[in-house]
C-alpha cells in the first residue's frame, strides 16, 4: 500500500501496518481499529492488498463520522460495514485507483 497519512475533515490521520493486530479496547483480533485521539489508523499487515484497502475504506468512514462529531454512529458497524464495502467495490471496480 502506497498511502501512509490522509487528511480527514481537516485532521491528519496516519495509516500503519502491524503483524498480529489487536484492538486494545476489546483484545480482539481484527483487521483494522482507528485510534481517533491519536490520528492513527492501524491495518492487519497480514492482509492482502484488497482487504487493505477495503479495510482502510472501512476505517477512513469511521474516522469520517468521527470527524463530523457524529458520535452516536461513528462507531455503529451496521452503517460502517456495509457502506464500507460498497464504497470500496465501487471505488476498486472504477479502476478509482484503491
Ligand atoms: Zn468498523
Amino acid at each position: 500500500m502506497h498511502i501512509s497519512k490522509l487528511n480527514v475533515g481537516g485532521v491528519n490521520y496516519s495509516i500503519t501496518l502491524e503483524e498480529n493486530l489487536i484492538d486494545p479496547s476489546n483484545k480482539q483480533h481484527v483487521w483494522g481499529y482507528t485510534d481517533y485521539a491519536k490520528g492513527v489508523i492501524y491495518i492487519d499487515k497480514s492482509l492482502n492488498e484488497q482487504h487493505i484497502m477495503q479495510t482502510l475504506v472501512h476505517e477512513l468512514l469511521h474516522a469520517m463520522l468521527w470527524e463530523t462529531g457524529a458520535t452516536e454512529s461513528y462507531n455503529d458497524e451496521n452503517i460502517v460495514n456495509p457502506l464500507g464495502n460498497m464504497l470500496y467495490s465501487v471505488l476498486h471496480a472504477n479502476d478509482l485507483n484503491i
